[in-house]
């Protein structure tokens, strides 16, 4: 099945060419002549009185939308509204890593989709996002988990996502640093999704917004949504702090902050605030190259291009906006690394943050109609967000083209928390922060 349609001629048409090609050929040139002939990748809008669709958040999912709106379903009176500069929110601050290994069909369509946009994106957007398919590595440490590893990765295959059985011996060529028999859970073996990787998080807010700026799209940036004006139950537009932006469609896509803006809808979400964090450490010589993933615990590690070990666990487990963190998580994902990874003991942790996550209650996100007619949502992301950037933004800009949900979204509904129908992604019942 592919529900994708092909870029239509209006949309083709529609492209306005403003930062120009980039390619080899014109690195080479701008090299030469002294780097005079580069351009803005996309333009500071400024906001017009009136669009027919308003997107709030210029992180990943509001600018992919924006990019798919324009460029697939040739919608291009769209504005993207982001109070700071595009691309500082999660979409800036995850730890880069994409995968489509879940359990669910519904959800390993859903991600594998993603997965597939990912494969074509550089091409597709003529932007360089460092699309890296190294390899996830999940650890398991009991034979518990090697039989759940094993159902899920057999629905893998059955559904034609890769997903590889790695022995004890295997996983040890794999990461040469680890300490297969540590004290605290020793290794059993992992699972390896193959097409797994990274991508440069920030080049891909910068692509999809040159992308979409170049198609017509105003991206308007230090421009906050202080309200949102519906009249007898249908969006009217954004108040904002450059004034009222009158709007056929809203769009939320402001990840951690989703309960702050559909509260001024009246709207309650299923959704808790908290923060996760991240840390990257000193650069090192190559010595990961794969995305790892520890069983026992709440950490994940790979290496950026740069040499940094860029980790992250588990939420801090207190509602915030505040995007610190505590020592506690800290003191906890450094116990996971050095019980794993012993080498890694002496080196230096450079950088630490955090980011705002939307935990869903089910631990799966929300791509849906609300209650107000013309506003729609996409968030409920928790920490997973990422990965799905290319397939929240074709699966948003679907809805919002159509006005019905996108063939691999259905299951995304909001409609799902009252209905009693939450995603088991887990397989072991829906409970809170059950991503
Ligand atoms: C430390 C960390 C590690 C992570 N690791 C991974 C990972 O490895 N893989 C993965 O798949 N996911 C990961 N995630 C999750 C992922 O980053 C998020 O789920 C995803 O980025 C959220 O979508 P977004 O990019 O659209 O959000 P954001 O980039 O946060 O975009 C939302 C935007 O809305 C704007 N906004 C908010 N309120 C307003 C307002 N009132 N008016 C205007 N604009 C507003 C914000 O400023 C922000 O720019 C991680 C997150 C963190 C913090």
């Amino acid at each position: 099945m592919d529900p994708v349609p092909s870029s239509p001629a209006s949309a083709a048409t529609a492209v306005r060419t403003k930062s120009g090609h980039y390619s080899f050929w014109r690195l080479l040139r701008e090299g030469l002549r002294g780097q005079r002939g580069w351009r803005p990748a996309w333009v500071k809008a400024s906001p017009k009185p009136r669009y027919r669709v308003v997107i709030v958040g210029g992180g990943g999912h509001g600018l992919s939308t924006a990019y798919y709106l324009a460029s697939h379903f040739g919608i291009t009176d769209v504005a993207v509204v982001e109070r700071g500069p595009i691309g500082l929110g999660n979409v800036g601050r995850n730890t880069t890593i994409v995968r489509s290994n879940y359990f669910q069909p519904a959800n390993i369509r859903f991600y594998e989709y993603s997965l597939k946009l990912w494969e074509g994106l550089e091409r597709e957007l003529n932007f360089n996002a460092m699309v890296s398919q190294r390899g996830t590595l999940n650890l398991f440490h009991t034979e518990a988990q090697r039989d759940l590893f094993t159902r899920r990765a057999n629905q893998m295959r059955l559904l034609g996502v890769d997903a590889e059985a790695v022995t004890r011996e295997g996983v040890k060529s794999l990461v040469p640093l680890i300490d297969l028999d540590n004290g605290r859970y020793p290794v059993l073996g992992g699972f390896l999704q193959p097409r797994g990787g990274t991508v440069r998080h920030d080049a891909v807010a910068w692509g999809y917004a040159r992308g979409a700026s170049e198609r017509g799209v105003d991206i308007i940036e230090h421009c906050e949504v202080t309200g949102i004006r519906h009249d007898g139950g249908r969006v009217a537009g954004v108040e904002t702090s450059r004034g009222f932006l009158g709007a056929d469609i809203v769009c939320l896509a402001v990840a951690g902050h989703s309960s702050r803006l559909a509260g001024m809808a009246g709207l309650r979400l299923p959704i808790e605030t908290h923060v996760l964090q991240a840390w990257v450490t000193e650069s090192l010589k190559p010595v990961l190259d794969v995305v790892l993933t520890y069983g026992a615990g709440h950490f994940y590690v790979s290496q950026s291009d740069k040499g940094g070990l860029v980790f992250g666990g588990a939420i801090d487990g207190y509602n915030t906006y505040g995007q610190r963190g505590t020592l506690p998580m800290a003191e906890e994902v450094a116990a996971a690394a050095v019980t794993l990874l012993p080498g890694l003991a002496r080196v230096k942790v450079l950088r630490q943050w955090g980011g705002i996550m939307d935990m869903s209650m089910d631990g799966s996100p929300i791509i849906s109609k609300t209650p107000v007619e013309g506003l729609i949502l996409n968030g409920g992301w928790c920490y997973g967000g990422f990965k799905a950037i290319p397939a929240g933004g074709m699966t948003t800009a679907y809805l919002v083209a159509h006005g019905s949900p996108h063939p691999l979204a259905t299951h995304l509904d909001l409609g799902r928390f009252a209905a009693g129908r939450p995603i088991d992604e887990r397989g072991i019942g829906p409970f809170p922060y059950a991503h």
